[in-house]
């Protein structure tokens, strides 16, 4: 062996920084199974503990994108993906991409599937009578060129080092890295081969960042990172303190989509979006100022020029287009179990990961990997941080195909939220909680 991997540990654990060498040697080995899983885990939490400098953020991105295939385009196609920390209701991908190409841009997407209390965008599109996310990669590229836009899974060929890497963090404690998190996003999205991507970082209590501070240094990692591997990155904060447009469940959530792309108001969903497609049609430079992308965003979407473009995405990808006309379509659950409210007052906060969990007992997520998800299970919610509710109001229903499973998720839910008998007190951006979305300068220039 070229190292002794001890002495790399030893080398991060007391603070020093990794030469590319040192890197590469370390996960190289590690991945052709030379090195053990607890030497692997011992470096991470050294990471962990004693943080990276942005060269090695970088090094180490690029050893994790060399660890595996990656995927281009041409170079004067404007290409553009958006990648989201994740959330309980997160189905901006869906509308965002329609909508984006649209307006002329290229967005490829290799999205991930729901585990825990967030679903993924790939169940939600599956759950589209014949939908299909298994496509190669060559068919991609062509999907991408031909429709505007394509969403697929990830296969084992792109960047099998996070992959792995990432299943150890998730039980050694040491997903909350920073450093870790740079690495693991960047390589994934560089392997991609949009020349631009737009972050819509989640921070707040239903989400893995609850510090706007600690948001911050993760924007300005992933743009520095981005930069230096030829990457151009803008990041969104958006607010996680509430569950993400009115419904959550795979059908569900897809019938909410076809609902705003036919032009129905979801005021979060909108603004969300809004902000995302602004970030993208300017890094592509399809827009030259927010207003104009502003301007192009509610064009595309009056017009229906963005539901014609889904309608051709589920066509391509196999799936039944007629759903863009009848929601009807997609899968039906046989009851609906009413939510109702335990207390009087203004709802202060809504424990979206105590929903994402209630969600999983009727099959709207999953336990374990392997696990059946039942398409049109879900919830109605449609209260949102600062709404006035009455004890006893139906606030919601819970989509179910057994009663006596959904009872216990609707009391769940229920219980998610939390109220104040009066707004006194609370300072009124606290209610207003899409103030909480900004942009962040896309700090492009050179040093
Ligand atoms: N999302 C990722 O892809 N990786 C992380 O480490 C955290 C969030």
């Amino acid at each position: 062996m070229k190292y002794n991997p001890v002495e790399i540990i030893i080398k991060k654990r007391s603070g020093k920084k990794l030469t590319r060498d040192e890197l590469a040697f370390f996960i190289r080995s590690y991945l052709k199974n030379e090195i053990p899983e607890y030497q692997m885990a011992a470096l991470l939490m050294a990471i962990y503990f004693k943080n990276m400098h942005p060269d090695e953020i970088q090094t180490l991105t690029e050893v994790y994108i060399n660890s595996g295939k990656t995927i281009t385009f041409p170079e004067d196609m404007p290409t553009v993906d958006k990648h989201s920390t994740g959330g309980v209701g997160d189905k901006i991908s869906i509308v965002l991409a329609p909508i984006v190409a649209a307006c002329g841009a290229k967005i490829p997407m290799i999205s991930g599937r729901g585990l825990g209390h967030t679903g993924g965008t790939l169940d939600k599109l599956e759950s589209i009578p014949g939908f299909r996310t298994d496509y190669s990669y060559t068919a991609f590229k062509k999907m991408v060129d031909e429709v505007g836009f394509s969403i697929i899974g990830q296969s084992k060929e792109l960047v099998p080092a996070d992959k792995r890497i990432y299943a150890l963090r998730d039980v050694t404690g040491t997903v909350e890295s920073l450093p870790l998190i740079t690495a693991s996003i960047m390589s994934k999205k560089i392997a991609e081969g949009a020349r631009n991507l737009v972050i819509d970082l989640k921070v707040g209590s239903g989400a893995f960042i609850k510090k706007m501070e600690r948001a911050e240094k993760l924007a300005e990692l992933l743009m520095q990172t981005g930069k230096n591997l030829g990457q151009n990155v803008a990041v969104v904060f958006s607010n996680m303190n509430s569950t993400l447009g009115n419904y959550v469940g795979n059908a569900l959530e897809i019938m909410e989509c076809v609902d705003f792309l036919k032009g129905r108001e979801i005021k979060d969903i909108y603004t969300i979006t809004k902000m995302l497609a602004a970030e993208m049609l300017l890094l592509t430079k399809i827009a030259s100022s927010k207003t104009e992308a502003d301007e192009m965003f509610n064009q595309v979407l009056k017009s229906g020029k963005a539901l014609e473009y889904f309608r051709k995405f589920v066509a391509t990808q196999g799936g039944n287009p007629a759903i863009c006309d009848d929601t009807s379509l997609l899968p039906q659950s046989k009851y609906q179990i009413p939510i109702t409210a335990k207390k009087k007052g203004w709802i202060k906060a809504v424990d979206s990961q105590k929903i994402g969990y209630a969600l999983v007992d009727v099959g709207a997520g999953r336990r374990m990997i392997e696990s059946q998800l039942n398409y049109a299970a879900g919830a109605y919610l449609p209260f949102k941080v600062g709404d006035f509710i009455e004890k006893g109001q139906e606030i919601g229903k819970v989509f179910c195909d057994d009663e006596l499973l959904g009872k216990p998720v609707a009391e769940k839910i229920a219980e998610s939220y939390s109220v104040t008998p009066s707004k006194a007190g609370f300072d009124e951006k606290y209610f207003q909680e899409m103030e909480l979305i900004y942009g962040l300068e896309n700090n492009l220039e050179s040093d």
